[in-house]
């Protein structure tokens, strides 16, 4: 089991297994962010957050959903709409273990030529 939280730890978040890869994205956003994500399917994770504790930012084809706490700031997941049919959670590694992140393989994905 590996645990994500937020600088104020409002927000905790568990997935049971270690994804084969991250994804550094240079999009706009995402550079911005500076996050790092794992991918997961929405079963495989469990988000603990308390009622009202998190802001979402969606933008463009509004097809991405991303969550922030609303006491601290921190990026600590995304989601897609249903109506993008893929089943995917994507967690900013950044709010984990920094040893965790050297064990994976970081794929850079070139999110601003899209
Ligand atoms: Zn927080």
């Amino acid at each position: 089991m590996y645990r994500f939280q937020c600088h104020c730890k409002t927000v905790t978040i568990f997935v049971s297994h270690k994804p084969d890869s991250l994804t550094r994205c240079n999009c706009s956003l995402c550079q911005r962010y500076a996050a790092i994500w794992g991918y997961f399917k929405s079963e495989d994770v469990e988000i603990r957050a308390p009622k009202d504790s998190m802001d979402v930012y969606c933008w463009g084809d509004k097809c991405i959903n991303f969550y922030r706490c609303k006491n601290c700031g921190c990026v600590t997941h995304y989601t897609l709409i249903p109506e993008a049919h893929l089943d995917r959670v994507s967690i900013n590694f950044n709010m984990g273990d920094s040893k965790l992140i050297n064990e994976i393989r970081i794929r850079h994905f070139e999110g601003s030529a899209m």
